[in-house]
């Protein structure tokens, strides 16, 4: 990838180009109705708030077909730092 241009220091501008840089990383939290806890993981494909998730099993208790997605968030991380 090419260097990206040094320009002149004006706020704004610099915080535009920072989001434009930022990449949405999607999470789903999954809630267990088993032993009622909760966590997130990667989004996937066809995720949706209140869908049953019968393949995957709980990250807790490991008990499957006990998921039910309860929050669709996501985060915008920068690619660049590690
Ligand atoms: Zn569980």
């Amino acid at each position: 990838m090419a260097e990206e241009p040094q320009l002149p220091a004006i706020p704004a501008i610099m915080d535009w180009d920072r989001k434009k840089r930022f990449v949405e990383k999607k999470h789903s939290v999954l809630k267990c109705g088993n032993c009622k806890e909760d966590f997130s993981r990667i989004f996937k494909p066809g995720d949706f708030v209140f869908k049953k998730v019968e393949d995957e099993e709980c990250e807790k208790c490991h008990r499957k077909k006990s998921l039910t997605i309860v929050e669709i968030y996501s985060e915008w991380i920068d690619p660049k730092k590690k």
